[in-house]
C-alpha cells in the first residue's frame, strides 16, 4: 500500500512531488495521457520566476520530474481511469487495469482547454492556434490576431493582447457578452478591439502553408462569409477540468472542478492541486503553490494518521 498517490505531472503533481519526496514519503506519480500537461504545449515561458531568459515549457517540467525524482519520488505512466474513495485504503484503478491502494491521494489532473473541433484549427496548434493568451501572446507583436468567445477569459485574453499585437479582433457567437460587465466595457471600449458578433470561425486559413494566416468567418444570422487576416487565433471558450475518474466519490462544483478549501477536498484524506481546482488563475506558478499546499495538508494528515 502506499502512502500518497499523486495523480497527473503537470507543476501542480510535480511541487506535491518534491514536497513529499523530500518528506520521505515515497509518492507515487501517475503520471497522466499528457506528461508534463499544459505546460508542455507551450514552447517558451516567459513568466515562470527564475528563469530571467525564459524556459521551455518541456524543460522546465522535466526538471520538475528530475527534482522529484532525485529525492526518491516514483512515477507511473498510466493514467487513472477510476477511483473509490468510499473505502479505506482509497482505491485508484489505473488504465490497463492495475490497482493502486493509498492512504492519500492528491489529484492534480488539471484542465484541458476547449477548442473549437476544426480541422484547420487542430493542424495549426502551436503555429499561430493557441489557447493561452498569457503563455504566447508575447510572440504575436505588431500583428493582427484573433480571440474567439465572449466570456471573462476571452475579455482578459483580448486585452493582454492588446499590449503586442497591432489589431485584435473578438469573435462571438451572440450578440452579447458573458464577460462581466467592467470586463465587457474595458473590452469595447478599448481602440485595438474590434468586435465581430453573432459570428463563428469556419475555418483557420494558412495560405503560407503551416502557419496562421487568416479565418474564415460565418455570420450565424444572415449565413454572409467573411474573411479576415490574423496570424494568431487564441481560443477562449473554456475549459474542462479532467475530474472524470473522480466523478461521484468527491464534491465537485457545476463545472466539474474539485471543491477544495485550501488545499482540502470534501473527503478527508484526498487533496486536490492545479488547474483541477482553479478555474481563474490557471497559471504554472499558482498551480506549483498550490501543489506545495496540498503536499504539506498531506503530510500533516499522515501524521495524524501516525504514519
Ligand atoms: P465562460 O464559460 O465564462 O465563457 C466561455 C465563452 O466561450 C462564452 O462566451 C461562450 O459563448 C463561448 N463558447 C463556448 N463554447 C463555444 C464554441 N464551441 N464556439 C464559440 N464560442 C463558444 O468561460 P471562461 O473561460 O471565459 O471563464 C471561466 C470562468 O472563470 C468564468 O466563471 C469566469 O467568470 C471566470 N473568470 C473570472 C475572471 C475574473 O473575475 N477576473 C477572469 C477569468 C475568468 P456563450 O456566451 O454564447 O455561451
Amino acid at each position: 500500500m502506499e502512502k500518497v498517490v499523486i495523480a497527473g505531472s503537470g507543476p501542480a503533481g510535480l511541487t506535491a512531488a518534491i514536497y513529499l519526496a523530500r518528506a520521505d514519503l515515497s509518492p507515487v506519480v501517475v503520471e497522466g495521457i499528457q506528461p508534463g500537461g499544459q505546460l508542455t504545449t507551450t514552447s517558451e515561458v516567459e513568466n515562470y520566476p527564475g528563469f530571467a531568459e525564459s524556459v521551455d515549457g518541456t524543460v522546465l517540467v522535466q526538471e520538475m520530474r528530475r527534482q522529484a525524482e532525485r529525492f526518491g519520488a516514483r512515477f507511473i505512466q498510466s493514467e487513472v481511469a477510476s477511483s473509490d474513495f468510499g473505502v479505506r485504503p482509497f482505491k485508484l484503478v489505473l488504465d490497463g487495469g492495475a490497482m493502486l491502494e493509498t492512504r492519500t491521494v492528491i489529484i492534480a489532473t488539471g484542465a484541458s482547454a476547449r477548442y473549437l473541433g476544426l480541422e484547420s484549427e487542430q493542424k495549426l496548434r502551436g503555429k499561430g492556434v493557441s489557447a493561452c493568451a498569457t503563455c504566447d501572446g508575447a510572440f504575436f507583436r505588431n500583428v493582427p490576431v484573433a480571440v474567439v468567445g465572449g466570456g471573462d477569459v476571452a475579455a482578459e485574453d483580448a486585452l493582454f493582447l492588446t499590449r503586442y499585437a497591432s489589431a485584435v479582433t473578438v469573435i462571438h457567437r451572440r450578440d452579447a457578452l458573458r464577460a462581466s460587465k467592467i470586463m465587457a466595457d474595458r473590452l469595447i471600449s478599448n481602440e485595438k478591439v474590434t468586435m465581430k458578433w453573432n459570428s463563428v470561425v469556419e475555418e483557420v486559413r494558412d495560405v503560407a502553408e503551416g502557419k496562421v494566416t487568416g479565418l474564415r468567418l460565418r455570420d450565424v444570422k444572415t449565413g454572409q462569409i467573411s474573411e479576415i487576416d490574423v496570424e494568431g487565433l487564441f481560443v477562449a471558450i473554456g475549459h474542462e477540468p479532467n475530474t472524470g475518474p473522480f466523478q461521484g466519490q468527491l464534491e465537485l462544483d457545476k463545472a466539474g472542478y474539485v471543491v477544495v478549501s485550501g488545499a482540502r477536498t470534501s473527503v478527508e484524506g484526498v487533496f486536490a492541486a492545479g488547474d483541477v481546482q482553479d478555474h481563474v488563475y490557471r497559471q504554472a506558478v499558482t498551480a506549483a503553490g498550490s501543489g506545495c499546499m496540498a503536499a504539506l495538508e498531506t503530510e500533516r494528515y499522515l501524521e495524524s494518521l501516525g504514519e
